[in-house]
């Protein structure tokens, strides 16, 4: 049995990043950066009013201005002011000469050709230009993660197309010979693969290429020719099941058939003990157990970052710090120890109900896990604990 430091540090060492590719800006979310991103703009480009108002020189105070021109956003101001004159001028539209200040529109008063001051606007309500990016301006570092901002962010410098890191295609086996899929009928003896689903959807959350390749029957052979195609095929294959210690557990000794170097299959962690990790001809394979929770458990612990890493990004889970609200005690320490807590507005950690490895249902009332280390036996209440979020 391997330490869990010890096996996450032996697939960090395996992660390998695929290349790149460029895609257009509106495919970029979910994507990590593959190029550091520069401005070749000003942001904004001009002088821009930020109110729907008059622009005035601040110097040229009084009460009374006269109207010389109408500027919409997207129009070019052709008048340059003169003291006592002003230009009506709308969101987004670029002050005229002679200006550096916007009246906003509600302390004012339009009379023919003038504009009246009716109550105090002290603000400026320009954005100069250049004030949030100087032309050259480190804007977006390689190996950034584009959520939604980034990519408004890329576009705002009018970058249409972006260098990102190639995604690894990752195929989802389930194994077993009692697993059905949902809208069958549960047998005697049947289970529904669940794994199939949550896993994909792990996959998918990390911005990966899913290959959802259904279940696969506990049989030596068929689990081996689906394993050696699927090989040929994606980058990563992930198994559901079949790594444990029973006569039907056929994948460690499939996996070493196939030539794949393991580096661990057993793991000190719980839940998750028997977990595989191997590689071979340049493709990684992760067998992970079948208990549903050992399986969600396992990908975030070890997949997530992994997967991440092949895309150039260097994840670490969220934690969030909280008071346990109640006295959580182990008998067993050999292994370090993750168990699905609620973490509550106003900090509390409450330990939601859990059976074990089988009992998924029990993720559903939490958002983390909490990690209790090995050779520790007690965590009691009121202590703060940092929770992983999922
Ligand atoms: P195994 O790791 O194959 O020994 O499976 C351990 C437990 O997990 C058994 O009770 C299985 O029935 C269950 N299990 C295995 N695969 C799945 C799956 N895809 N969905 C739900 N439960 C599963
Ligand atoms: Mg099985």
């Amino acid at each position: 049995m391997i330490l869990l430091e010890d096996a996450l540090k032996k697939t960090k060492e395996n992660i390998r990043i695929l290349g790149f590719e460029d895609v257009p800006v509106s495919d970029s979310p979910g994507r990590i950066l593959g190029e550091d991103i520069c401005s070749g703009i000003e942001m904004p480009p001009f002088n821009k009013s930020a109110m729907d108002g008059y622009a005035v020189s601040s110097s040229d105070n009084r009460e009374k201005y006269e109207i010389v021109e109408i500027i919409a956003a997207g129009k070019f101001p052709e008048k340059e002011l003169k003291p006592g004159q002003c230009s009506k001028i709308m969101t987004g539209a670029p002050l005229p000469k002679g200006a550096d200040r916007v009246i906003k529109v509600e302390v004012t008063e339009e009379k023919g050709n003038f504009m009246f001051i009716k109550g105090e606007d002290k603000s400026f309500n320009v954005c100069f230009r250049g004030e949030d990016i100087k032309r050259g301006d480190l804007i977006l570092k390689k190996g950034t993660k584009i959520r939604p901002p980034e990519t408004g962010i890329i576009a705002s410098v009018g970058i249409p197309v972006i260098k990102v890191f190639k995604r690894p295609v990752v195929s989802v086996i389930a194994t077993g010979s009692e697993i059905v899929e949902p809208g069958n009928k549960l047998e005697p003896g049947n289970i529904y693969n669940s794994n199939g689903y949550s896993v994909s959807a792990q996959v998918k959350s990390t911005g990966s290429l899913l290959n959802f390749s259904g279940i696969i029957k506990d049989d030596f052979n068929t689990i081996k020719n689906s394993i050696s195609s699927l090989l040929e095929t994606s980058d990563i294959v992930v198994i559901s099941g079949g790594v444990s210690m029973g006569d039907y557990d056929f994948v460690p000794g499939i996996i070493k058939e196939l030539g794949i170097t393991i580096y661990f299959n057993k793991v000190a962690i719980q839940p998750g003990k028997p977990t595989l990790f191997g590689t071979g001809k340049g493709k990684v394979v992760f067998g992970l157990p079948g208990n549903p929770v050992s399986t969600f458990v396992i990908f975030e612990v070890f997949l997530r970052s992994f997967l991440y890493g092949m895309m150039g990004y260097e994840y670490s889970p969220v934690h969030m710090k909280g008071e346990l609200k109640k006295d959580f005690k182990r008998k067993k320490t050999e292994r370090d120890l993750f168990i699905p807590v609620l973490y509550e507005d106003g900090g509390l950690v409450d330990i939601v109900d859990y059976h074990g490895s089988a009992h998924l249902n029990s993720l559903g009332s939490a958002n983390g896990l909490l990690k209790v280390p090995r050779g520790e036996k007690e965590i009691l209440k009121g202590t703060v604990v940092n929770v992983r979020q999922f």
